[in-house]
Order: C-alpha cells, then structure tokens, then sequence
C-alpha cells in the first residue's frame, strides 16, 4: 500500500494493542497526523496470541497501579469503543504448594491490599471451594482478588482499532518499519517498505521484535524476546470461574465463556526470535502432565488447538516506557513481557503523554528507558511475571 501522507506528528511502530492504544491517545488529545505501521496483519503478534488474562496482584505497586487503571478502563470498553470483550471479573487465584510460596503471596498480598484492593489469602480449603476436582493435596493455600479476570482479546484490538481509524489514525498493514532517518542527534523521519516518512517521533510498539527495530535504530536495548506456547481444549460444562495460576512452574488455565480451558505455563523458549511461530510435542505432553496432576477430571478432555507468540522480556519485569534520553524522538513503548495486554489502556495513555511531552506519572526509574544505562543496586523489580 502507499502510505496516505508523507509526513506525521508521530509514527508508531507495531499495531499491536500497546501501538493501537498509543495512537487512539495521541489522536483524542489532537496530536495531528498519527500513522500506525504493521508489519504483519492486525493481532498477527502477541495481542493475537495471548490467554487474556488481566489480573491487579503484583508485586509492586507501579504495576499494580497501571493495571489497576487497565481495568476500569476494560469495564468501560463496551460504552467507550461499541465492542463486547466478555471481560468476566472472576477471580484470579494463586496457588501455593508450599510454606515458601505462601510466604512470597503473603508478600504480594499485604502490597494488593495496601493499593485498597480487597485480595484474599486463602487455606487449602478455600482454594479446593474455587477450584472444584482439584487433586487433594495440590495447594496448601493460595491469594485471590475477586475483580481480575480474562477477556477476549480480540475485539479488544479491533475495538482500538476502529476508534484509532474514527479518529484519523493512518493504520498502514503489511508495512515495516525499516530504519530512522536521523540529524544530528534527533529523529526526523523512518524509512519503510513503502518508502520515506517525516516525522519528529517514532514510538517504538514492536513487541517481542522491539529490540531488533532499538538496534536497527543504533540503540542497544536489553529487551529479550522469549517463544511461549499455550493451548486451547474442547468446550466442557462450565464448572470453573478464576483464571488459576501456580506459582511453582508458573501454569495458568482459565475456563472461557464457551467452555474451552485455555492455558499454558511461564516458561519460555530459549531467548530469541526464530522464523514462525510454531507448536512443540514437548508443551503439549509438558502442559497435560501439568494440568491433569491438578484436575484429574481433565484427563480425558481434548486439545483443539496450540499456538504460540512472543514475549518481549526486560530484566526487572517492568515495561520500558518514555523517550530514550540517547535520541531525543525515539520513545519505547515495549517490554511486556506476558502482561502488556492487562495494561494495555494505561501504559497507551503513558506513552502518549511522553510524545507529547507531558508528564506520565510514571517514575522514571522504574520504567523509563534510561535506566538501564546506570549502574544501579538494589533497584526495584516485578518478579511476579506468571500467568
Ligand atoms: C502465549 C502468550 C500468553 C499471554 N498471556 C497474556 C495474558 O494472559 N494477559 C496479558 O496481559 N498478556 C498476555 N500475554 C502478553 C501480551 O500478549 C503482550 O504483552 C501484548 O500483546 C503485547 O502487545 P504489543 O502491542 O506490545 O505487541 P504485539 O501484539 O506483538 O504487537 C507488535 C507488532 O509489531 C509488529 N512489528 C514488529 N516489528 C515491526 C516493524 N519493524 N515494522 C512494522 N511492524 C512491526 C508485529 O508484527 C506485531 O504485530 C501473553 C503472550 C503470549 C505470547
């Protein structure tokens, strides 16, 4: 396709959810031209690909805060964008299977509830009555909070989508985004498969291939891309409502609206983004060994379909979020990990906020790309990067 204009105020990189909800942002607030570049097709990365899990227990609070925001924010989608995600709060529930466990949601707890959110700590019996068929034995406690939940995600993306386009957003599919063009030290447009762009930002929303487009850029970046698979089964009575997550090998599994349970477990490939997105023999043996040792009714129930996609890793857990102090007009919007859907709406408003200069609330050395360029101790991490 050619691209509509020749020049923008601010052209983002990925069409993923975190792209999507950038430009929709910059868009409400008047920015002028916004153009969206995707490579692939809409939800063709991680947003596509994802068990749409939202969940407000973490670690830490500036998390906690942006999911916090994420939900309201998911509630309203119905009147705000005209799209249905089924967002059901019902619960996620952690299980612990040992004291050490338990001590570390115990932790994660006393923050949740410190946020004035209503997290629960639950004994073995109180986990047994939210997870009906668990093995006995399973979980000797657990941490639950009634209002996260999953949704759907893809009217999500193409809720944001359509409203982004409303607004005036050029959504370019099947373009990549090549290179930057750059005087002196600052941003002045981006080459594409479709030829040149001026522009003064270029926001960096590409995902698990963040890093490859930082680099491409002449930044090194510590982001990471790690392959995850997950798997969906057949449609069962409904009989479960929290998304279930254990913190030992990091298995989650929720039951959808139409009955399926959809899941997989936090432990990725090794680091690295291949060609294609391929299912292994290996998660789905891994995967029924894993589930069927927690709820032995599932061991009849058939896989209907696996697939994969990629997580965009950082090394404290956080996202990278704001300008990158070394090229003024290059801001990062990535570093995920298995999360950046639940905080997809605040971490959009955020990174319009950086474009336009105007404060995000966030603190910087939490999330601001510069702070992977000093030399730190003790600096704080979101560990809690399961489910
Ligand atoms: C198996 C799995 C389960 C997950 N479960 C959950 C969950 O339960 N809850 C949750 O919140 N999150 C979950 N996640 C994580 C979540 O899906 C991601 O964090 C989120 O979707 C990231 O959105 P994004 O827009 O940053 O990236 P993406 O959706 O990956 O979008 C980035 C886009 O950039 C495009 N792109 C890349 N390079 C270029 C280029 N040079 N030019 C043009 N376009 C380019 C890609 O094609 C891609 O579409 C999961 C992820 C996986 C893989």
């Amino acid at each position: 396709m050619t691209l509509p204009r020749s020049s923008y105020r601010a052209v983002v990189v990925g069409g993923g959810i975190i792209g999507l909800y950038t430009a929709y942002d910059l868009a409400r607030a008047g920015a002028g031209p916004i153009l969206v570049l995707e490579r692939g097709f809409l939800s063709s990365g991680a947003s596509g690909r994802n068990g749409g899990g939202v969940r407000q227990q973490w670690e830490t609070r500036g998390t906690i805060r942006l999911a916090r925001e994420s939900v309201e924010a998911y509630r309203r989608f119905g009147r705000d964008f005209g799209y249905n995600l089924w967002f059901r709060q019902s619960g996620y529930l952690f299980l612990a299977e040992s004291e050490v466990e338990l001590a570390r949601l115990r932790t994660v707890h006393d923050v949740v509830t410190a946020e004035g959110l209503p997290a629960r700590l639950l004994d073995a019996g109180g986990v047994a009555e939210l997870v009906p068929g668990l093995a006995p034995g399973a979980a000797i406690g657990g941490s639950y909070l009634a209002s996260d939940g999953v949704l759907y995600p893809f009217p999500a993306v193409w809720g944001v989508y359509e409203a982004a386009r409303s607004l005036g957003v050029d959504v370019a599919l099947g373009v990549e985004a090549l290179g930057l063009r750059v005087e002196g030290t600052r941003v002045t447009g981006l080459v594409t498969s479709e030829g040149a762009v001026a522009t003064t930002t270029v926001v960096n929303a590409a995902g698990g291939w963040s890093g490859e487009f930082s680099r491409r850029a002449g930044l090194e970046v510590p982001n990471v891309a790690t392959r995850h698979e997950i798997l969906a089964t057949e449609s069962l009575k409904p009989f479960l409502d929290p998304m279930v997550v254990r913190a030992s090998d990091g298995l989650y599994f929720s039951q959808t609206m139409r009955g399926e349970i959809v899941g997989g477990r936090t432990v990725g490939h090794a680091p690295g983004v291949g060609p294609g997105v391929p299912s292994s023999p290996g998660f789905l043996t891994g995967m029924a060994r894993a589930l069927t040792g927690l709820l032995p009714r599932l061991g009849s129930v058939r896989v209907l379909r696996a697939w994969s996609g990629y997580y965009d890793d950082t090394p404290d857990g956080f996202p990278v979020i704001g300008e990158d102090p070394r090229l003024p007009g290059f801001v990062h919007a990535n570093g995920f990990g298995g999360h950046g859907f639940m905080l997809a709406p605040a971490a959009g408003r955020r990174v319009a906020r950086a474009v336009l200069g105007e404060p995000t609330e966030l603190d910087p050395a939490v999330f601001g790309p510069g702070r992977f360029l000093v030399a730190r101790r003790d600096a704080p991490a979101e560990r809690l990067g399961l489910g």
